[in-house]
């Protein structure tokens, strides 16, 4: 007899961004594997269950992957509800194909229950439209991340081809990312905007240009942070702008 591991989206970060479905797995969970950054009051809807944090703040080896995907493996043989608790949705930068063909491989029974992935928090704090109309049709969410033997370019041609673009686990690289779309074309002019802790209390949006990514990337970003990309944010990047947004509280 196993158990059912649920891969749960957690949402961006706010509380009460997590989807019905998986704070009711989360209330009948046997166990709970949680990313650091899962926000404690979600991580408690699991009243009754064992909570085991994993995985670091980002960069995470893939040694402490292969022990994560045992441990599921291992707490379903023992448990009925597994809730494997991912920052966002799961589906997106989580390394949830790992586990997925883990489980699989095993024989484990798995549902996956999607979140709001940051960067549509980042919009929806933002208050701008990812596809605004006559400014933008597309968005590419990429990371310049890379896995072992992978293309390090292809994610500078994704951005290239789409109106806009959300750059996740980027801004400490920014300097890089910065000159890598230059060169590729993409004009230095192109407005940019960092949001960290998109959906939180304490959000914090900072905007500028291509060109001045990597000088506006150094400001000390201790959260999550994403970096935009794209048209749609040229009304941010005016100064005027950026301070009407800080008096409206982020
Ligand atoms: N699965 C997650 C992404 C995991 S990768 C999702 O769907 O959102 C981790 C990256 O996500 C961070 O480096 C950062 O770029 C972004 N991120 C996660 N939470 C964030 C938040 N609250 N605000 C801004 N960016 C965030």
């Amino acid at each position: 007899m196993t158990g059912t591991v649920y891969l749960v989206g957690a949402g961006p970060g706010a509380p009460d961004l997590v989807t019905l479905r998986g704070a009711r797995l989360l209330e009948q969970a046997d166990i709970v594997f949680h990313d650091a950054l899962v926000h404690p009051e979600i991580v408690a809807l699991a009243a009754s269950a064992e909570k085991i944090p994993v995985g670091k703040r980002c960069g995470r080896h893939s040694a402490a992957q292969k022990f994560i995907n045992k441990r599921l493996v291992d707490a379903a043989r023992k448990h009925r509800v597994v809730v494997r608790l991912k920052g966002g949705d799961p589906m997106l930068f989580g390394r949830a194909q790992e586990e997925i063909e883990c489980l699989a491989a095993a024989g484990v029974r798995y549902e996956i229950v999607p979140g709001v992935t940051s960067a549509l928090a980042a919009s929806a704090d933002l208050g701008t439209s990812l596809t605004r109309r006559g400014v933008s049709r597309s968005v590419s969410l990429v990371t310049p991340r890379t896995g072992e033997g992978e293309d390090p370019g292809n994610w500078v041609r994704a951005a290239l081809a789409a109106d806009t673009t959300a750059i996740y686990m980027g801004v400490g690289e920014a300097a890089s990312i910065s000159s890598a779309l230059i060169a590729a074309g993409k004009p230095a002019a192109t407005p940019v905007v960092i949001l960290e802790n998109a959906s939180l209390p304490d959000s914090r949006c900072v905007a500028g240009t291509l060109g001045d990514l990597p000088r506006i990337a150094a400001q000390g970003f201790a959260g999550p942070a994403l970096i935009l990309l794209g048209d749609v944010y040229r009304e941010l990047v005016s100064a005027t702008a950026v301070q009407a947004r800080k008096a409206a509280g982020f």
